[in-house]
């Protein structure tokens, strides 16, 4: 089966010492590319630094809700410049978090602002976080009106974006009634081994609901291990399973189901010309 980890923290301390064989792993488990998220600026500089070498590999630089208020205006100046880059295919991981709140409200909405303005900019789509405590939706709620009054799904993302996808809901978590809203605005939602966990049900629903080009699948690597991963640090490899989900979920086989993720991963994220991988 075809594979991609749409978001994986292979940038993360967790992985220092042993990247390459976790990435060799994930190449023999079909995995032919991941997207390496960064969430403030050392990781962000060091997703930089992995796909400088690794062309099957792509970078998104931006500022985590978690590190919203840890990011003054000159960091927030050195992660817009290295937006620009060519490695760099997206914006985030930003979004909200009204679970831990590691950030305060409007420091995180703040954040959000200035992350999804440097999508619109560098026409990358934003890499959204979105949870609430459990039973709530409150987080749901307001990223679906700062979406709006940012322009996402209206003029300012068609101009930006095209047809493409100008945001992914990363590690999609919450109810049918908000996955219709961020479909409705053009973005694709991406699936993680949280649909395997008590009160994400709903997951199970909304994997049909997505159209073609704008599903994805990711491990959020080192976190949120799917059934039979390790208890202990995810990896990407394991994205298999949450694919083997997608798969039944969609009543489709798993090769042609990794051929189109493949297919969206690609849609969504425009990769460098230059790329070696791009033309493999
Ligand atoms: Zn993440």
């Amino acid at each position: 089966m075809r594979l991609v980890d749409s978001h994986g923290h292979v940038n993360a301390d967790r992985f220092e010492d042993d990247v390459d064989e976790v990435l060799d792993a994930a190449r023999h488990a079909g995995l032919e590319r991941i997207l390496v998220p960064g969430w403030n600026l050392r990781s962000s500089e060091r997703a930089l630094e992995l796909v400088a070498t690794r062309p099957w590999l792509d970078a998104a630089v931006g500022v985590h809700p978690h590190d919203a208020s840890g990011v003054d205006s000159p960091g927030w100046a050195t992660v817009e410049r290295w937006a620009y880059d060519e490695r760099v295919v997206a914006i985030g991981e930003t979004g909200l978090d009204a679970d831990r709140m590691f950030s305060p409200w409007d420091a995180q909405l703040e954040n959000l602002r200035r992350n999804l303005a440097l999508a619109l900019a560098t026409a990358k789509p934003a890499i959204l976080h979105c949870r609430s405590r459990a039973g709530e939706r409150d987080a749901q709620d307001a990223l679906v009106s700062e979406l709006r009054a940012a322009g996402f799904g209206g003029d300012a993302s068609k101009a930006a974006f095209g047809d493409r996808p100008p945001a992914v809901i990363h590690s999609f978590s919450g109810p049918v009634d908000y996955a219709h809203e961020v479909i409705a605005m053009g973005l694709a939602i991406s699936f993680s081994g949280l649909v395997f966990r008590r009160g994400e049900e709903a997951s199970a629903a909304v994997a049909t609901l997505v159209p073609e080009g704008r599903l994805l699948v990711e491990t959020d690597s080192p976190f949120l291990s799917p059934p039979g991963g390790p208890r202990g640090r995810n990896e990407p490899q394991y994205v298999a399973v949450t694919a083997g989900w997608l798969a039944e979920r969609r009543g489709m086989g798993e090769a042609e189901l990794g051929d189109r993720l493949v297919a969206a991963y690609d849609g969504t994220f425009a990769r460098p010309a230059t790329h070696p991988a791009a033309t493999a």
